[in-house]
């Protein structure tokens, strides 16, 4: 979830640097905001990937601010986590239903706000996750069903991971290395032609149906993913 955008809007500014550092120092892009109208002009420039709100702020609270979100149209999905000072005010903010993704009490360490922040990420990511679709053929990443028409194709979980990333990134060729380190993860150590055994296995799958024809060799260079 690192490389994602956070936008920590807060007043004082020592929590806020605090808490920008802890994120950066975590992988995450950091934008600092010290009132709502700050971070509203913000969030409409460069929609971040999650809100960070204090409840107590100067012009509006971060109550408001959230649900001003939730009435925008752009805005209606970005996640929120809203920090609160004590845990009455946590209390009173989750009886509110401020539209709030999560909560956290102040103080918390530095662990447990990336923690939270990425489980709601992640949370978010899934829900979120149309099918992909080329032609005839479908891969839905909430029920890992992978379908030519309405036919169930059955893949194991490499070739699935596979096929979701070619899918994912059509019309551009990966190197057998490239492969390696977007589907298998880089810390793996794998041979690449186990990267030529798992497409074989794909293909074997898929055999028999015109969408064969999308995972292609390219001689020299690797494999490509195109409905051309
Ligand atoms: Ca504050």
């Amino acid at each position: 979830m690192s490389g994602r955008h956070i936008l920590v809007v807060e007043d004082e500014a020592a929590i806020r640097q605090m808490i920008a550092f802890n994120l950066s120092r975590a992988g995450f892009e950091v934008s600092e905001a010290g009132d709502c109208a700050t971070a509203r002009n913000m969030i409409a420039s460069a929609q971040p990937d999650l809100v960070l709100i204090d409840w107590m702020l100067p012009d509006m609270s971060g109550l408001e601010l959230t649900r001003a979100l939730r009435r925008e149209d752009p805005n209606r999905d970005l996640p929120v986590i809203m920090l609160t000072a004590r845990a009455e005010e946590r209390d009173k903010v989750t009886g509110l239903d401020s539209g709030a993704d999560d909560y956290l009490t102040k103080p918390f360490s530095p662990r447990e706000l990336v923690a939270r922040i990425n489980a709601v990420l992640r949370r978010l990511s899934q829900d979120d996750e149309e099918p992909i679709v080329a032609g005839d053929l479908q891969l839905d990443p909430v029920s890992h069903r992978v379908t030519v028409g309405d036919r169930e194709i059955a893949l194991g979980p490499t070739e699935y991971r596979l096929l979701k990333f070619l899918m994912a990134n059509p019309e551009r060729v990966y190197s057998r290395g490239q492969l390696l380190d977007f589907v298998w993860g880089q810390n793996v150590y794998v041979e690449e032609r186990t990267v030529d055994v798992h497409i074989r296995r794909l293909r074997k799958a898929l055999e028999g149906f015109a969408v064969n024809q999308y995972v292609q060799t390219v001689r020299g260079a690797g494999y490509r993913f195109s409905t051309r």
